[in-house]
């Protein structure tokens, strides 16, 4: 069996950015609170845990004199908050997730409804919702329930949405209103994840089966298991530990990517677990 891996997967240069800001302060001998997982994938939270970046779920529990906001970005009211606590902030929100705040507040100063195409829930939403001072709705659905109109609507994107989704969901939305309000379109999704949703796909079509190594919270890993499985067999690992020896059972190529948050660790773990798999089939069979 041969193993090929996508030719970009892993960390995407928003994470590695995050990473290396935690990893400046903590070199600093500077503990510290990260406002939920610094990113999504526990791997990468505990290491940087053990070493003195400890995740709360809450301001409330922080007993640290110094905050990071994680690479999903907060709630704008989350920077005063800290800052009323006299706490220092080292605000790692990826550049590409900020611009998306930013473009929210912009469009809702100027009159307009912000809808974000987006899980409601995710922490990186719920901070691009806070730049719309309540006026914005997010939802995976362009059947849904507007809040009150004024100037018109305005679409952006939760940043690791898929562009063909948001194309969807664009024409199913301006289908339906656009004989009513004025809409604005402005795709704010982020190339990095962009670029790895299409290699993914492509290297469904060359493999017979695919591993994708990742959080299950991790919002573009389970978009690449989806976009993976949709043009074969997908399998979404968090660990090497959970491949099944009968995945490999008449597979000739297993293609290999990963999230954005994945570390290259990991990855290497799949790849090496693998190769003893496959050693020690072709030593049985
Ligand atoms: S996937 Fe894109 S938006 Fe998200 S952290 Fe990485 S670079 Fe930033």
């Amino acid at each position: 069996m041969e193993i090929e891996r996508a030719k970009v997967l892993g960390f995407c240069c928003g994470v590695r950015r995050t990473i290396k800001m935690i990893e400046t302060a903590l070199s600093a001998d500077q503990p510290l609170a990260t406002l939920g997982a610094i990113v999504h994938n526990t791997t990468v939270v505990n290491e940087l845990a053990a070493r003195g970046a400890r995740p709360v779920s809450d301001l409330a529990e922080v007993t640290e004199r110094v905050v990071a906001i994680t690479a999903h970005g907060a709630p704008r009211q989350i920077f005063s908050q800290i800052k009323a606590r006299g706490l220092q902030i080292i605000n790692t929100t990826c550049p590409i997730v900020h611009k998306a705040q930013q473009r929210a507040a912009e469009l809702t100063a100027a009159g307009f409804t912000v809808v974000i195409c987006g899980e409601e829930n995710h922490p990186e939403v719920k901070g691009i919702l806070s730049w719309t001072d309540g006026t914005g709705i997010a939802s995976l659905s362009a059947d849904l329930k507007l809040p009150p109109v004024d100037r018109g609507i305005a679409l952006i994107a939760q940043t690791t949405i898929k562009e063909e989704f948001f194309a969807d969901f664009a024409c199913q939305l301006a289908s339906r209103y656009n004989k009513t309000y004025k809409i604005k379109i402005i795709n704010t999704t982020c190339p990095e994840a962009s670029y790895r949703y299409s290699e993914a796909e492509e290297l469904a079509k060359r493999t017979d089966a695919i591993i994708v190594i990742g959080n299950r919270n991790s919002a573009n890993t389970c978009n690449l298991t989806k976009i993976a499985g949709g043009k074969g067999i997908a399998y979404h690992i968090e660990q090497a530990s959970e491949i099944d020896p009968s995945w490999l059972k008449g597979v000739k190529r297993m293609g290999i990517t990963a999230g954005t948050s994945t570390p290259d660790g990991l990855i290497n773990e799949v790849i090496k677990t693998l190769q003893r798999l496959v050693n020690l089939q072709s030593a049985v069979y």
